[in-house]
Parts: C-alpha cells; sequence; structure tokens
C-alpha cells in the first residue's frame, strides 16, 4: 500500500502491511486489499460485521441504491461479513474513506453489533487475527476453524461431482455454433469478423459448464478442440458457399467446393485475403481459448487456501 493508504490507516487507527490495510474504522472492522488483476489495480474491501438478519438490507444497500453513486463493483455478503470490489482510480483513498464511513453509519443506524465475533455474533473475549476471502480480520479461533472445515468440505464435494464430459461437450457444441452462426451472418454481409471467433469459444467454455460439465484441464481441451474445428469449417463453408453464389448467378456449373479450392491454389490474391483471414481468425479463437483458461485458473483456485490464522 503506497503513502496515501498509509496516511489513510494513520489517521483512522488501521493497520497497513504490504497489500492491505485492516482494523477497526467507525467501530467497525475493515479491510482494504490490493489485488493487482492484470495490469488493473483493484481493491478488495470488507466489512467484517455479524450482519445476521440484515444482511439483504446491507447488500441492496451496496449493490442497488448507492453502486452508481459509490461506483463499486461486484457486491457478495459473506460469512466474515460484506464485500464489494472497486477500480483503482484517482482520488480512491478519499473515494473508500467516504464509501466505509457512509457504510458503517448506515450498520450503526440498523443497530449492527461491530465488536462482535463476524461469524458468530457472540462477544469476543478471545480472539485471532484471521484472514478470509482475503481481508483480514479479528474472529473467534474456533469459529475460523469451523469455516475452514465446511470451505473444505465443500471443495471435496465438488471434486467428488461427476465429470459429465458429454453434456459439457453438448454445451460446447451450442456456444461454438453461435460464434459459427455470427460469423457466417457478418460473412453474408461482408465481413470476416474476427470476433465472432473470439465469442465463439467464450461462449463454448460458459455454456460447458452450464451444461454440466466439470470446470477442470479436460474442458479446456474439449472446449478448444470444438471451438477450432467449428469455426475452421465454417471458415471455409463460408468462402465455398460464396464461390457457389457467383457461380450461380454467372451460370456456371460445376463443384464450388472443387472450384473454390482450384481458386486456393492458383490464384495469388485469393490466396493472400484467404490465408490473412484465416490467420486473424485463428488468431482471435486462440486468444478466446487463452481467456478460457485464464479463467479456468482463477476459478481452480480454492477458497479454502485463504482462510488462515494470520496471528494471535
Ligand atoms: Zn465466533
Amino acid at each position: 500500500m503506497n503513502k496515501k493508504w498509509k496516511e489513510f490507516a494513520a489517521v483512522n487507527g488501521l493497520t497497513c502491511e504490504k497489500n492491505q490495510c485492516y482494523g477497526t474504522l467507525n467501530d467497525y472492522q475493515v479491510s482494504i486489499t490490493l489485488e493487482a488483476n492484470g495490469g488493473l489495480m483493484i481493491y478488495r474491501v470488507g466489512v467484517h460485521a455479524n450482519l445476521g438478519t440484515h444482511a439483504k438490507e446491507v447488500y441492496n444497500f451496496l449493490a442497488v441504491e448507492n453502486k452508481k453513486k459509490y461506483k463499486i463493483g461486484q457486491v457478495s455478503t459473506e460469512d466474515s461479513g460484506i464485500y464489494f470490489v472497486i477500480l483503482g482510480r484517482m482520488g480512491i483513498v478519499n473515494h473508500i474513506d467516504m464509501v466505509l464511513h457512509e457504510l458503517t453509519e448506515y450498520l450503526k443506524s440498523l443497530d449492527v453489533d461491530g465488536t462482535v465475533c463476524p461469524y458468530c455474533g457472540r462477544a469476543m473475549i478471545k480472539s485471532v487475527l484471521a484472514q478470509d476471502n482475503g481481508g483480514y480480520f479479528r474472529a473467534h479461533n474456533e469459529c475460523l476453524e469451523q469455516r475452514l472445515q465446511s470451505a473444505v468440505a465443500v471443495e471435496n464435494m465438488e471434486a467428488a461431482l461427476p465429470n459429465n464430459y458429454w453434456n459439457g461437450f453438448a454445451g460446447a457444441l451450442v456456444g461454438g455454433l453461435v460464434g459459427c452462426a455470427i460469423f457466417a451472418i457478418l460473412f453474408a454481409i461482408g465481413y470476416v469478423a474476427f470476433i465472432s471467433s473470439l465469442l465463439g469459444a467464450i461462449a463454448a467454455s460458459f455454456l460447458y459448464s452450464k451444461f454440466g460439465g466439470k470446470n477442470n484441464a479436460v474442458k479446456v481441451v474439449i472446449v478448444s478442440i470444438v471451438t477450432f474445428v467449428m469455426i475452421i469449417i465454417t471458415f471455409f463453408v463460408c468462402y465455398i458457399v460464396q464461390v457457389a453464389m457467383v457461380m450461380d448467378e454467372a451460370g456456371v456449373s460445376g463443384n464450388a467446393a472443387s472450384l473454390f479450392f482450384q481458386l486456393l491454389a492458383e490464384n495469388a490474391d485469393v490466396q493472400k485475403e484467404v490465408c490473412y483471414n484465416f490467420v486473424l481468425t485463428i488468431v482471435f479463437t486462440g486468444l478466446g481459448i487463452v481467456y478460457n483458461i485464464m479463467s479456468l485458473v482463477r476459478q481452480q483456485k480454492k477458497v479454502s487456501s485463504g482462510i488462515k490464522r494470520i496471528g494471535q
């Protein structure tokens, strides 16, 4: 955390370490975690209170009523409090300061007690410094242990689920078809839209999971093969259909596919155009696959690995 954050921490009596500021602000435990994500500065901000029956109200306060005003991204309520993410920019320290003060005032108006254990809502006579979902805060040691155990149990259950390769494959086919359809439509009106191969790869990955396929390395392999094969077929089919239509207009009979490949072999202009478009189509499909791999790696990061005891 930079000098601005250190000043903010000093004014509010917070502790500032490496990528994290935490402590008690306006009677509530808060944490601000800096996460560098692909060159972007993203802050994950947590208010660690036991929201109890107010969870929904607090969520709406951030995610609905004040989302625009606070300029925040994803909001989530967890066992250890409420979290939101916000993009780093000029004046971010003052901005987060303002949001935290307003949010904690709101919590006070709901009579949410900021002194109790965020997990169980009981008084904390003995507590440890815990980390969960990025942020540092104080909680009962036994509650932290319990939270870790239930996160591990959920992960073990997910690991034991069937792979559902065929369902995933069907989803990838449908997603790939979406990309191919966009490609074909745009081709018909005169564009070779490389972006559609990227969209196809992303849609295939999304639907692979939606159809019940599990998130693992096999998914990336299946999705990659399906999208590559489908987009390459679509690419050539589009060109062959184009040749067939030109032949039709000119009243020439014959096999459009063999004429297309003959043109491709003999005509330098056709070669140049088709090769250029083909390479870019492949590159964009590849980009979609890289995106899929990155999101797989992100999703496979275990929740339990982020739950630990930091200190006494
Ligand atoms: Zn507790």
